[in-house]
């Protein structure tokens, strides 16, 4: 573990409003999820289900990419498939360019983050603005998302009316009522003066062309709806064949990722010729993650965060320990492992992240499409011990247990 690793683990221990935000939250997600599936009469069948889907998707990948660009073309939509980081910055630039574009709205996508997007298309003199309201928190932080699906879930409510009364020249409160009637309020312009929208999308359906978007802000609609051009940018790996596939996935999502049956707002959003609608699906690692038998499994993931929320390890070091990488928790782990570095992994950085395991297992217990997430993190480690060479804390601690433990002297009756 490198030194600048250990001091961000040691700040963030001592974290106190980073804890309590963090704390409210798991409570609530850990009360409420009981809830959420208690009207599933089988849930671990769902579950199979879900994982079977996604076993077939990935296994018949490069056949669904092909449906899914035939079925977007056919409706009138643009179709592009970015081998890596790179080349989806490039077209979405390019595209930027053509169109003379000066302002862009974006509701909430980790696949952007992944490709640090806004970063790229600030640097060519576009604005660009958030309009998840934890998205735009961080923004106006300048910071980076905290979890995969909370944001700015570590920011108390007091922190975002302090921020909010800085950047927004608003009146400081801490009420979430009114906090959220700033937001909205400041971003409703932002969306009349919008050249293009950008949204993730949390299933493509090959077959109907069909992007699904998931919110609880509606902020997906306005975005996709009200600039002329939509760009969708997603990974390769939310393909499924058919819309009944995305709809098994979809009654475990929400309620696995913030503990709803469904969440406010479910979009489905197919191009049409009257729009000027531009489809980035991203590789960027994903293909090299699914020709390797350890560490396919990960593509597996549908991006619920409930092995985050779970996560002991998480709990108390947070997600900013994980800065620099995308994803975070033991699923980051292995996602570090193939997409950083424009789709070249960074395995030094993903057996720092891999090493935070506690290998207590609750994480496989929560994933709805049962990962064995401990399993391929231990792996993982093996991976990176066997390519990169064990660390100096392995070398030692491997030290400790060959000299000193045998030696010990029973320090009780027990042992
Ligand atoms: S690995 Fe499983 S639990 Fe974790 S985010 Fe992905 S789907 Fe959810």
């Amino acid at each position: 573990m490198s030194r600048d690793f250990s001091q961000q683990i040691a700040q963030s221990l001592q974290d106190t409003a980073m804890h309590t935000a963090l704390s409210r939250a798991s409570l609530y997600f850990d009360l409420s999820r009981t809830w959420a599936f208690a009207d599933l009469p089988d849930k671990d069948a769902l579950k199979r289900r879900a994982r079977q889907i996604k076993e077939s998707a990935i296994e018949q990948l490069d056949d669904l990419l092909e449906q899914l660009q035939e079925s977007v073309t056919r409706s009138g939509g643009h179709f592009y498939l970015a081998q890596n980081a790179q080349q989806a910055n490039e077209y979405l630039l390019k595209l930027v360019r053509e169109r003379g574009v000066k302002r862009v709205v974006k509701s909430k996508s980790m696949v952007t983050e992944e490709l640090e997007l806004n970063k790229h298309l600030e640097a060519a003199g576009v604005e660009v603005i958030e309009t998840d309201l934890g998205e735009r928190i961080i923004q106006l932080a300048g910071e980076r998302p905290f979890h995969i699906i909370g944001p700015a879930i570590h920011k108390p409510r007091e922190a975002v009316g302090k921020l909010f009364s800085e950047k927004l020249g608003v009146p400081y409160t801490d009420n979430p009522y009114e906090l959220t009637k700033i937001a909205r309020a400041s971003l409703r312009e932002s969306y009349l003066d919008a050249d293009l929208g950008i949204t993730g999308a949390n299933f493509a359906v090959a077959q109907t062309g069909t992007f699904i978007v998931i919110t609880n802000e509606g902020n997906d609609r306005l975005t996709m709806a009200l600039p002329k051009i939509h760009v969708i940018i997603t990974g390769i790996e939310k393909i499924v064949p058919t819309l009944g596939d995305a709809l098994v996935l979809l009654k475990l999502l929400p309620r696995s990722a913030t503990a709803q049956k469904l969440t406010s707002y479910v979009s489905l959003v197919t191009p049409t010729p009257e729009r000027d609608v531009h489809v980035i699906l991203v590789d960027n690692g994903r293909r090299r993650m699914r020709a390797d038998a350890q560490f396919r499994e990960a593509l597996y993931c549908i991006r619920c965060g409930s092995c985050m929320n779970i996560c002991p390890a998480f709990r108390s070091v947070g997600g900013h320990v994980y800065a620099g990488q995308t994803y975070m928790g033991v699923i980051g782990a292995l996602w570090t492992a193939f997409v950083d570095h424009n789709g070249q992994g960074d395995l030094a950085r993903a057996r720092e992240l891999a090493s935070l395991c506690m290998t207590c297992g609750l994480c496989a217990q929560e994933c709805p499409v049962q990962i064995d997430l401990p399993w391929r993190n231990a792996q993982l480690l093996s991976r990176a011990n066997e390519t990169l060479g064990r660390t100096p804390t392995d070398r030692l601690k491997s030290f400790v247990y060959r000299t000193l433990l045998p030696n010990r002297k029973p320090s009780c009756a027990c042992c």
